[in-house]
């Protein structure tokens, strides 16, 4: 060889090329009929269908329809004791149908008619020589309307194939290899040699070819090389470009191909995660699913993440994610034996500062994603870390440095070490190799060039290893990590807090309606008729919401036939949960005799005196905590409503504030009584809707860029601003705007008697593209931080651009309220169903409806209904009660009519504001009582919990309701000591 190391490297990659043409030195054609159908039907209504004959680079027809092949096979009888293959290339993902079942996913080419994705089915390793085969293939039309490219049978050349492999590392390895290292060299010297040797026509001279590659490939690492855990994975989004329906379809051919590739690598490992795939199988496919199972045993077939899919993990509520895991984990316990160690969400839009507790919870020490490499401005400083919450747990973590869908090639394997951020503290990282995003998962080169690559000089060390595996090496392997603390926040799809903003309403209002339904249930299980619980149904209700909170769903960013399931699945949730609502509520106060009253029902952990309307009748109601007062119809004494009148506006006052609204419905004074204070900025106007120009770069339904903020009109005065209410109670105006030509908002604006929370109740006609709404408040406090509502607490964010990290938050995502205080005063903006917010400054911003395109044209047109207050409070937001007023926000007193003899009740208390009940409902596995509540205030505390119900013991148990510890029940109730932020589970059983 001589020195022209360039043109040589080109040889090599030349040959790699050539070897290729040798994989099937003959091929056969095979028959083929086919039909079209809208529909995705299952195999035995596919078998019978009105197939006619078809041939290849016939025009196939419409985009979208599944087209069903019947392949007649007859291998030839030259063929005998050769392996075959079948060479399929539909430009489109399809799946084999052999004798029923599922045998293996195929994919086409990305581009029309280039080389497939996965075009080879083996249909035996060793023919017969005559012998017929009929195979069934469901293609879907997928991304192209193209034809299909190639359906044929080949004999496969094995020793062509393993040639091929050796060969291409070696070529590899000379191409990625930096050029002045001892290996580039000497990879580029063996592959020429190998070029010299092997004569492709003459496989007598193969095995020498094969000689050279052997003694290149054998050459061993040092022992103080990196170590690549690698895992075939193929990411399957739960929805997204496809909906559920197609999901099953994609779930069958991805698991069926793992479980196909498995016979023929036996330390090929998989892992699936999503138990709700995997529950579709169980259904919908029990021929693979134990297929999957009895992989599942020899430890191939990875079940992994104990979460019921992988959800976004901004939007759902705590509880909701708690939820995400019981089901889930038992679901992994139930089916496959044991429970999973590792919260494996890969491809996530933000993590928030409790998940560490929520996993630590639900039995998981581990967590893997890789979303956080997408930050547009600030790159994450480590790969492998302890990640801690803000109640101080801690769960291990990693970024696999190539993301979730990577392949094997050797400069990938290169860059994946490259990549890794922490080699002065760990020699472990993870590498998921397969297709993904659709499912796919790994082709047979990915594991042919891994079996050549395990402890090869020049290379990490790889091997194949499961979550656990990887991780434990990963825990016992890191020294002096990094900590990070609080949120994993990321710096991209910050539009996803806001689009499709009815999905959004539907989850928050599935989340509490199941929230009181388990809460009046569980009362009535123990009331006076001992009602069935219905377990059953809550648990498919809590299946569907957990289902839409799919990391595409509910962040806004799938395609509309998504959103038509989901709209369908909430309004089932919605419908029967409100059923269920009214039968607890009738079996917990059944009739008996005495006249109807109107029962006030507080599912919430505080009290609360509010004011009611019952047939067109005002009143106050004080109701208490977990419990129900009588509506009372004597009028109030309370301090009435006054509302004036002015040539400037509007004035709405109650013993707390004072609220000017002016004649073009802008808000000019929120002034607190109690404080002495003004809450607008003087000058400037609150309740003030703009609309950004939102035209980001890139990601549409996700993304909204920094920039949105410097484009901007204030929406024109209001049409109209009148008074609608004057009652002693209550004060209402209605404001009703042109948003533009062609968008209308009208709102009301309430005070009520005995509250300082100012309402906003919204009703929008939204007919936009590409603009984003918000409302704005110029608040008259000054702080270098605001505080927003996560999931079972609260944390600060700041509220200027200084550095890149803090400009990367110009967006941030929140549960019920975001609040800006200064010692002594503050003021929360509440929402019932919006989770974007950004305070910029003294500018406090709740962010309304977008408008993207894509992948939705239709996404968010048409009508909204939400509501925001304005709640401002002396002291601090703690103090204030900002934390309950979120929850009472959302949450209604129900209204009940009862002729039953009842008076005010209250039936779990906790004796500080500081812990909220969160969740009341029946054990899993018992008919024990769940108590979940949490420390709201971020401060160490005691608690006493009382209930009123015969409670006989306590323990305190994980979010799996295990690992029970007993806690001393006396005189009717329990004292804890609570930690910062601290969610406790408590398990009552009562006396019989
Ligand atoms: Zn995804």
């Amino acid at each position: 060889m001589q020195k022209h190391f360039e043109i040589t490297r080109q040889r090599l990659q030349n040959f790699t090329g050539e070897i290729a043409r040798h994989l099937y030195p003959q091929r056969a054609p095979v028959t083929l009929a086919f039909f079209a159908t809208p529909d995705r039907i299952s195999y035995s209504a596919a078998r019978r269908g009105p197939y006619r004959p078809a041939a290849v680079n016939q025009q196939s027809g419409p985009l979208r329809f599944t087209y069903w092949f019947k392949v007649g096979v007859t291998i030839p009888q030259a063929w005998r004791r050769r392996e075959v293959h079948l060479l399929w290339n539909s430009s489109a993902e399809a799946c084999v149908w052999r004798a029923g079942q599922p045998v293996q996913g195929l994919t086409g080419s990305p581009a029309s008619g280039g080389k497939p994705i996965r075009g080879e089915y083996i249909l035996t390793r060793s023919a017969q020589g005559g012998e017929r085969v009929t195979l069934h293939i469901e293609a879907t039309g997928g991304f192209l309307n193209s034809p299909l490219h190639q359906a044929e049978i080949g004999l496969f050349d094995r020793a062509a194939w393993d040639l091929l492999w050796d060969f291409t590392v070696i070529a590899e390895l000379a191409r990625e290899l930096p050029a002045d290292s001892p290996r580039a060299g000497q990879a580029l010297a063996a592959g020429n040699q190998i070029v010299n040797v092997c004569n492709l026509a003459d496989r007598r001279t193969w095995p020498a070819a094969r000689a050279i590659a052997a003694k290149f490939l054998a050459a061993r690492n040092g022992d103080g090389q990196h170590n690549l855990s690698a895992i075939g994975h193929g990411h399957l989004d739960t929805a997204w470009l496809w909906p559920l329906a197609e999901t099953k379809r994609k779930c069958y051919r991805t698991f069926s191909t793992a479980v196909a590739m498995m016979d023929l690598y036996p330390d090929y490992k998989f892992v699936g995660s999503a138990a709700q795939h995997f529950e579709w199988m169980k259904t919908e496919q029990p021929a693979l699913y134990s297929k999957i199972k009895q992989r599942v045993r020899t430890g191939q077939f990875v079940p992994a993440g104990g979460s019921w899919i992988e959800p976004d993990c901004n939007i759902p509520s705590g509880e909701s994610l708690i939820r995400q895991f019981l089901v889930g984990q038992r679901f992994f316990r139930n089916e496959f034996g044991r429970y999973c160690r590792e919260f494996w969400n890969p491809d996530v839009f933000g993590y928030n500062g409790q998940l560490p507790q929520i996993m630590r919870g639900a039995g998981i020490e581990f967590f893997l994603t890789t979303k956080l490499s997408w930050n547009q401005l600030n790159k994450p400083a480590s790969s492998t870390f302890q990640w801690e919450g803000i109640d101080g747990s801690r769960v291990l973590t990693h970024f696999p440095p190539m993301g979730y869908s990577s392949t094997t090639n050797v400069g990938t394997i290169l860059e994946s070490v490259k990549s890794f951020k922490d080699h002065e503290r760990a020699r472990e990282s993870y590498l998921l190799f397969g297709h993904g995003d659709g499912g796919g998962g790994p082709t047979l080169e990915m594991l042919e060039r891994l079996g050549r690559m395990q402890d090869m000089d020049g290379l990490p060390r790889i091997t194949q290893r499961t979550p656990q595996e990887f991780f434990q090496r990963c825990a016992a392997d890191l020294h002096d990590p990094i900590v990070w603390v609080g949120e994993l926040y990321l710096e991209l799809h910050r539009g996803t807090y806001t689009t499709q903003a009815r999905t959004k309403r539907d989850n928050r209002r599935s989340e509490f309606l199941l929230h009181d339904v388990e809460f009046l249930a569980t009362l009535a299980a123990h009331g006076p008729r001992r009602s069935r619980y219905p377990t059953a149904e809550l648990v498919r209700l809590w299946k569907l919401v957990l289902l839409n909170q799919f990391h595409d769903i509910l962040p806004g960013s799938s395609r509309p036939e998504v959103y038509a399931d989901s709209a369908e699945h909430y309004r089932e949730v919605l419908a029967s949960g409100a059923k269920l609502r009214e039968q607890a509520l009738a079996q917990l106060l059944p009739a008996q005799g005495a006249g109807p009253r109107i029962l006030a029902v507080n599912t919430l952990s505080a009290s609360r005196t509010e004011v009611v309307e019952v047939a067109g009748q005002l009143s106050v109601v004080s109701a208490p905590a977990l419990g129900y007062a009588i509506v009372d119809p004597k009028p109030t004494a309370a301090p009435p409503v006054s509302v004036t009148e002015s040539k400037a506006g509007i004035t709405l006052e109650n013993e707390f504030v004072r609220a000017v609204i002016r004649r073009d419905g802008r808000l000019a004074s929120l002034f607190d009584k109690r404080a002495g204070r003004e809450t607008i900025q003087p000058g400037k106007i609150g309740n003030n809707l703009v609309i950004f120009d939102d035209q980001p770069n890139a990601w549409d339904a996700w993304d909204v860029d920094a920039f949105h903020l410097e484009k901007r009109s204030d929406v024109r005065a209001a049409k109209s601003v009148r008074v609608v209410e004057r009652h002693p109670l209550r004060g209402s105006i209605a404001v009703e705007y042109d948003l533009s030509d062609v968008s209308t908002l009208k709102q009301t604006i309430t005070l009520t008697a005995v509250s300082p929370r100012l309402d906003f109740a919204n009703v929008v006609e939204w007919r936009e593209r590409h603009k984003f709404l918000k409302v704005e408040f110029p608040v008259n406090i000054r702080s270098d931080h605001a505080t927003y509502e996560i999931q079972f607490g609260h944390l600060n964010r700041p509220t200027h651009f200084n550095t890149s990290w803090d400009l990367a938050r110009f967006e941030v995502s929140a549960q019920r309220w975001a609040d800006v205080s200064e010692p002594g005063f503050g003021v929360a903006l509440l929402n019932d169903c919006k989770y974007g917010y950004s305070v910029h400054g003294q500018m406090l911003r709740l962010s309304l409806l977008r408008a993207p395109v894509n992948p939705d044209a239709q996404a968010d047109q048409g009508a909204h209904s939400f509501r925001y207050a304005l709640l401002p409070h002396p002291g601090t937001l703690q103090e204030a009660g900002v934390i309950a007023e979120g929850y009472r926000f959302n949450v209604p007193l129900l209204l009940s009519a009862t002729n039953s003899p009842v008076a005010e009740q209250s039936f779990f208390q906790v004796s500080d504001p500081a812990v909220v009940i969160d969740t009341v409902k029946k054990a899993e596995d018992s008919g024990a009582i769940i108590v979940r509540l949490y420390e709201s205030h971020g401060a160490h505390g005691r608690v006493r919990l009382n209930c009123a119900l015969p409670i006989k013991t306590v323990t305190r148990c994980n979010f799996l309701e295990e690992g029970e510890a007993q806690l001393a029940w006396r005189n009717g109730g329990v004292t804890l000591a609570v930690r910062p932020f601290q969610i406790v589970t408590l398990k009552l059983a009562l006396r019989r």
